[in-house]
């Protein structure tokens, strides 16, 4: 636990200096009001009652409520400046936790063991917050000092009584922190049970799963869902509840005995006049500070115990490998300055993770400097799957992928996506106005005639035109209920304008046409060229008559390369594409006549 906790109390002292050290402040302050409250009522009291002499009794009081004073103020400035300071502590790391996720690999979002340890890492925040942790750790420090000096006041009564106050408190402490690990451990179990609660619950409050589940009719299924994973969750937290009721039931038999002890003992030594009623006073307050500062000591390192465990989750999660491969030197920069790229696919084979069989085995092909290549297939071919390891989104098994001759994976990944201009199958459109999601990143400095010609080229401007607030309409009403929704088509031409803006040197379409009607699909082919201005392409669909615009095809057929050639090549083969070719055109034949 200690090494956890070191390792956190590290962490944030490299975050947030100023936080630990108000704390501190705040936590000696308190320590200096207790001591003073057991020491000072004894000489008041004897000189009051014994020696009755007024004028030292006076100035008693006034030192002890001089002194109280000092450290209440203390106490309290430190409180309020340590309370900005967690603030800002709890910012950095919010947005440090947030970057980490931002920064990594994509594989990962698809692995449920890291899933489950980005909840465990945030569970270090939410336990008891991630500044609570800090805070605890310095009450531990105040309560420690605490005790040791009470525990020199305790002493000059009778060392025995110490001892057996602090054996009780062990006994009670040990059963406390073996609840508090068990309960920690229970909560880092509830994690997946609690993932999957979640998202249930989403289920019924995101609106893209909306339409599914009343079309459906899925209420009542997902309710069900709801409810069983409910109760899954709860059978923790009723584990957890119990466990803690236990705890408290032996904490409190073990109070009432030392009580009982206690005043037995300092009622005895009165009546043999051992001691004076201010000793009286001043043990009897040390005896009770020193039992409640041991308790709040070992109270403290039970519940230490839990983001300790918590923290090595957080551990894991910063430091969950990254699925790089080998780097060899950078190019840096230089890649951007280069205007023309080709693409080479190595023997490259590939399985998803999780997976028994390859999705692509052994692909190899070149796409020369500002060739256009079509890529087609089956559904489940692979097609998306190369886009997806050709944007480093996946590493391939085997084989390689290169740029300009070099393996993909030794340029740096920020330089290296700046060249591509992608417009995935399943892309997204955020809830933000229409300019954003063209421009992204860009949309505070993107000029307007850039972004009008970006929607001009995808034929995108009629719909612009016939909007009140224009490019800075909002899409969707999460925000605002001014917003739009898109048709699927008017979707992918945001799309296609994204991806035009970006102006990468390597543009890669999957599917780029799916849902457009068949006037801007026509309309896209015909502007083809001139959108892909003598860029390196690469170009996925299911509609072979769009692939003549292509100046190769090559045909993908379970996760291999079957075909490769011109329309007219590939037609004359007679192969596979002809087949394809013919039952589509035979189709649209039929459908005119
Ligand atoms: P295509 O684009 O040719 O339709 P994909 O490349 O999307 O095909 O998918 C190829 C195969 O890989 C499919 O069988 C699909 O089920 C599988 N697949 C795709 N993505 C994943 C994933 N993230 N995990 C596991 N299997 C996947």
């Amino acid at each position: 636990m200690l090494k956890g906790v070191k390792n956190f109390f590290q962490y944030c002292w490299k975050l947030q200096k100023s936080y630990i050290l108000l704390l501190l402040v705040g936590e000696i302050c308190q320590v200096i009001m207790a001591i003073c409250g057991i020491i000072f009522p004894k000489y008041i009291i004897n000189m009051l009652f014994e020696e009755q002499q007024v004028p030292k009794t006076i100035l008693f009081i006034i030192l002890f409520l001089i002194s109280l004073l000092l450290c209440n103020f203390g106490q309290a400035l430190s409180r309020y400046f340590a309370e900005k300071s967690r603030d800002q502590m709890y910012c950095k790391f919010s947005i440090f936790y947030a970057g980490h996720i931002l920064d990594g690999d994509y594989q990962n979002m698809e692995d449920p063991e890291y899933m489950d340890l980005k909840e465990k890492a945030l569970k270090c925040m939410n336990s008891y917050g991630f500044a609570g942790i800090i805070f605890l750790s310095a009450s531990l420090v105040g309560k420690v000092l605490l005790v040791l000096s009470t525990a020199i006041v305790v002493i000059t009564l009778d060392i025995w009584i110490l001892l057996l106050f602090f054996c009780l408190i062990l006994i009670n402490i040990r059963i406390n922190n073996y609840i508090e690990r068990k309960n920690a451990k229970l909560g880092l179990e509830e994690v997946p049970e609690k993932r999957k609660e979640e998202y249930i619950y989403q289920l019924g409050n995101e609106v893209q799963f909306g339409k599914e589940i009343r079309v459906y009719g899925l209420c009542n299924w997902a309710l069900k869902q709801y409810r069983e994973q409910f109760q899954a969750v709860h059978s923790f937290t009723k584990r957890k509840n119990s466990n803690t009721c236990i705890a408290g039931i032996v904490g409190s038999f073990v109070l009432f005995f030392q009580q009982c002890i206690i005043y037995g003992y300092l009622v005895y030594q009165v009546f043999q006049e051992r001691l004076s009623i201010g000793a009286f006073t001043m043990y009897l307050s040390a005896v009770f500070t020193f039992y409640m500062a041991v308790t709040e000591m070992f109270k403290i390192i039970g519940k230490l115990q839990q983001p300790a465990i918590y923290f090595k989750s957080f551990e894991e999660f910063i430091n969950y490998p990254k699925r790089e491969a080998p780097k060899t030197k950078e190019c840096g920069s230089a890649l951007l300055t280069r205007m023309e790229y080709s693409i080479r696919f190595e023997h490259v084979w590939f399985c998803y993770p999780g997976q028994e069989k390859y999705t692509l085995e052994d692909i190899s092909f070149e796409v020369k400097p500002g060739e256009h290549i079509a890529i087609i297939g089956d559904n489940g071919a692979g097609k998306s799957t190369m886009v997806k390891l050709l944007t480093r989104l996946y590493i391939p098994d085997k084989g390689k992928i290169l740029l300009n001759g070099r393996d993909i994976w030794s340029f740096s990944l920020e330089e290296y996506r700046k060249i591509f201009a992608v417009v995935l199958q399943d892309f997204q459109l955020f809830a933000m106005t229409i300019r954003e999601n063209i421009a992204l990143a860009e949309s505070g400095a993107i000029e307007e005639s850039k972004l009008k010609q970006a929607a001009e080229a995808v034929g995108l401007m009629d719909k612009i035109n016939s909007l009140n607030k224009g490019f800075d309409t909002p899409l969707f009403k999460v925000f605002d209920e001014g917003g739009i929704e898109l048709s699927g088509g008017e979707a992918q031409k945001v799309a296609l304008a994204r991806a035009l803006i970006k102006n990468g040197k390597i543009m890669v379409l999957d599917e780029p046409t799916a849902a457009l009607d068949p006037r801007a699909e026509y309309r896209m082919y015909q502007d083809f060229s001139k959108l892909m201005d003598g860029k390196t392409s690469i170009f996925i669909s299911h509609r072979l008559a769009s692939c003549q615009i292509c100046d190769r095809i090559l045909v993908l057929q379970h996760g291999k390369i079957v075909e490769s050639g011109t329309h007219k090549q590939l037609l004359a083969a007679g192969g596979y594409y002809a087949k394809l070719f013919q039952i589509q055109s035979s189709w649209y034949q039929g459908e005119v006549g």
